[in-house]
């Protein structure tokens, strides 16, 4: 059933080459007591660990059941290691840190075995050798013949067909090695027993065979088999495994004689997790004040449709940014105003606010509103006579495009440095003090079309500096502009009429533009009107029939041409001085889920409709709400982040510590293999160990941030008045577990790996 075939074997150390075993041939018999003598060296441990398949063979063969094992493969040698062989050592090789009975039960467990008959197996063998008794002790706590004995017991337990005994007696006393010798001549009986020793005397008492060796050869076999055909008997093999829970208990009582180091690096380990879970609780609770804050504070901001809305274009932003920087130190010498596109003007969507919106508002489920309220400009009554000879009524208003404001001056005498500081006057004087109005040009001197138009030029031609000082614009009196139809005023349409007889003449005092260093000013085209503008207007309506008349009643300034005459209050609203529609309408919503129902519904009137039909709104709770939702998103990314960086620590340390222990237990490493542990049940002895240290690192993270969202909470609660507001949400703590075992798993991995390729001879070596 064993034959070695001219064996050979040597080993490199350097350039040295030991020839161990020089070409060795030997038959074994199913049922004999073989001993192997020889000086120390002569190859005696190399022929049994070749035999017992802990070590490979350079050449020649080793014929097991008349097969060769040329090309086992490594599972095959775990298995027959397990199951074929019982090995025993000169020094034990006993598992220190479990007990006895699961040293016993160990190359079971490696069979998988069942529980029960594991122990049931493992009783009867400690009985053999006489240590029932001591079952339940650490090897360390026997002496060392009771250690030899629970390595017979270990040999025996899996009734294998070859016990391979390696000086069993070598480091005991003459008495307790004749008990030994006893006690394996006894197990001898049904078993081929190949017994390592350099005691002669030992030898020719127990064995009936003996094989001597020298310098890596056989030199004497005192009962060799001459027959060749003699049966020898066979061995029977079977596979190996070790389950999960055994491996796993395994690392759990290593790590149980560890205690201190465990809890230690458990605990920096779950630094991290600390961090990490502390933070999303914050994070969490932090994001749910804010909701329930943008909840009470921001339903109270309204939703605002205005006659513009900008259109937050990126690209379109971007562009103009471009454009900005592009046209620095392009400033224009030429003496006139250019009409140009706006960028501006491309980004703005011109909402029609058309009677019909005003109506589909209306309708409006008004549970939905807390209020609502439209803002009407109140534009200056100015008509000019344009280019093409007609007259034109000149649009005043706050629009973004053109936007008429008082000029700066206005607000302070002393504060015209802040002209002279921002602005370069291209034609014409300021004087605050007269009523006119102020054109300011951009880089180019660009004056957008709309506006160009606006103020009655050929939004397509280049008009000089002189013509534009020369313009004259007509104030028209609140009386003259509107009719009064009783309890309605509209505004005329005559316009040449308006002009014709209006008597107050305004022009443009000067032309400006933003100084070149002065950014902000550069790149607009914009108009102005002096601050005694305004005074002079004040002072002519002083007495107006319609201001009394809205003072005294509920009296409709009507605008825009369809107005019916029928059903008035339907299609007319007040607006003094300008068109017929709201410039601003606010819509405010009774609370946060009605705010949403609103937008839905102004999202319902754009549904197909063309662009320029449609009308877009602005939700300023909404961008608020959006950004602080981002700014929170972004804080908890970059914080879990900084976290992280102990988790990689924490994995680092954990890859460390793995090492160690792989250094450690290399001694364990070599019994389980010569025990026959595949190498894959070496990585999950590993891998089982750092699951259970990152469990507890995960486990111990989580209860110390939970203890410490109670002290976090009472600080919040002092600062903000905010209760209980860091809590762990339980789905983060079964992810941040999850990611606690995966990473010592993952980082202790190549440790793991590195075990599993420990060569078991070597490792057996070790001390
Ligand atoms: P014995 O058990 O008879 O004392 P061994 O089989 O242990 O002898 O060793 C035989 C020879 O091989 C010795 O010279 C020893 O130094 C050498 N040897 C054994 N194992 C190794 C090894 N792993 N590396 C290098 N040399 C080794
Ligand atoms: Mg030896």
């Amino acid at each position: 059933m064993l034959e070695l075939k001219n064996i050979k074997k040597s080993y490199k150390t350097g350039d040295f080459v030991q020839h161990a075993l020089k070409g060795v041939n030997i038959r074994f018999r199913k049922n004999e007591f073989v001993a192997i003598l020889g000086p120390s060296g002569s190859g005696k441990t190399t022929l049994l660990n070749i035999i017992g398949g802990l070590d490979r063979y350079d050449t020649g063969d080793l014929i097991i059941n008349d097969r060769s094992t040329k090309k086992f493969k490594a599972t095959e040698w775990d298995s027959y290691r397990n199951n074929c062989i019982g090995f025993i050592f000169q020094s034990y090789n006993l598992i220190s840190h479990i007990s006895v009975l699961e040293n016993v039960e160990m190359s079971l467990t490696l069979s998988g075995y069942k529980r029960k008959d594991k122990r049931k197996k493992a009783m009867e063998a400690l009985d053999k050798v006489g240590l029932k008794d001591h079952a339940h002790k650490r090897p360390n706590q026997l002496s060392g013949g009771q250690m030899q004995r629970v390595a017979i017991a270990r040999a025996l337990v899996n009734n294998p067909d070859i016990i391979l005994a390696d000086e069993p007696t070598g480091a005991l006393d003459s008495v307790t090695s004749v008990q030994i010798m006893d006690l394996i001549k006894e197990i001898a009986k049904d078993k081929l027993v190949i017994m390592v020793t350099h005691n002669p005397d030992l030898a020719s008492t127990y064995a009936n065979r003996v094989i001597e060796f020298k310098d890596g050869e056989m030199i004497k076999d005192s009962n060799p088999i001459k027959d060749e055909k003699e049966n020898t008997g066979t061995v029977h093999i079977k596979k190996t495994v070790l389950g999960y829970l055994s491996a796993l208990s395994l690392s759990f009582n290593n790590i149980k004689t560890k205690k201190g180091r465990t809890f230690l690096t458990s605990f920096a380990a779950s630094i991290g997790i600390i961090g990490i879970a502390l933070i999303l609780s914050l994070s969490n609770g932090f994001q749910i004040e804010i909701d329930k804050f943008e909840k009470s504070t921001l339903s109270q901001m309204p939703i605002t449709i205005t006659s513009q809305a900008m259109e937050m274009d990126e690209q379109a932003m971007q562009e103009q940014m471009e454009k900005m920087s592009d046209e620095k130190g392009k400033y224009s010498k030429k003496k006139s105003v250019i009409p140009t596109d706006s960028m501006m003007e491309m980004m703005v969507h011109q909402n029609k606010i058309t009677k019909e919106y005003v109506n589909y508002i209306d309708k409006m489920d008004q549970d939905l509103l807390g209020g609502v309220s439209y803002q009407r400009a109140t534009g200056i009554n100015m008509v000019t006579k344009k280019y093409d000879n007609t007259y034109s009524k000149v649009n005043t208003g706050t629009t973004m495009l053109d936007m008429w404001q008082i000029f700066p001056t206005r607000v302070s005498e002393k504060e015209s440095s802040v002209v002279e500081d921002n602005y370069d006057v291209l034609a014409g004087e300021i004087d605050s003090k007269e009523s006119g109005l102020i054109l300011q040009v951009d880089a180019k001197n660009g004056v957008n079309k709309t506006l160009m138009e606006t103020l009655g030029f050929d939004p397509n031609k280049e008009v000089s500096f002189d013509e534009i000082l020369n313009k004259e614009f007509k104030i028209i009196k609140n009386d003259d502009y509107y009719q009064n139809y009783g309890q309605y005023f509209i505004p005329s349409t005559n316009y040449e009429n308006l002009y014709e007889n209006a008597t107050t003449v305004v022009k443009i005092q000067a032309i400006v533009r933003g100084k070149e260093d002065k950014e902000m000013y550069t790149n607009t085209s914009s108009m102005y009107y002096t601050g005694a503008l305004t005074d002079i207007i004040m002072e002519q309506n002083k007495e107006s029939e319609i201001v009394k008349a809205q003072e005294v009643s509920d009296v409709n300034v009507l605008s825009g041409t369809p107005f019916d005459e029928e059903n008035p209050k339907d299609t007319t609203l007040a607006y003094l001085g300008a068109d017929s529609v709201p410039v601003v309408m606010y819509l405010y919503p009774k609370d946060f889920d009605s705010k949403d129902k609103i937008t839905e519904y102004l999202d319902d009137y754009n549904k197909n409709k063309k662009d320029e039909e449609k009308v877009l709104y602005t939700d300023m709770a909404e961008m608020i709400s959006t950004l602080s939702g981002n700014i929170m998103d972004a804080i908890t990314v970059v914080l879990i982040a900084f976290s992280s960086i102990s988790l990689v620590v924490s994995s680092i340390m954990i890859a460390i510590i793995t090492y160690i222990s792989v250094l450690e237990r290399t001694k364990e490493i070599g019994i389980l293999r010569a025990l026959g542990a595949r190498g894959k049940d070496i990585t999950r002895v590993f891998n089982a160990e750092t699951m259970i240290i990152g469990f507890c690192s995960g486990l111990l993270g989580l209860i110390i941030a939970y203890l410490l969202t109670f002290p976090a909470n009472q600080i919040i609660e002092n600062l903000s008045d905010l209760p209980n507001v860091a809590k762990l949400n339980p789905y983060h703590a079964i992810a941040l577990l999850i990611i606690s075992v995966t990473l010592t798993v993952l980082s202790g991995f190549i440790p793991a790996k590195m075990a599993s390729k420990k060569d078991p001879v070597i490792a057996l070596r070790t001390e």
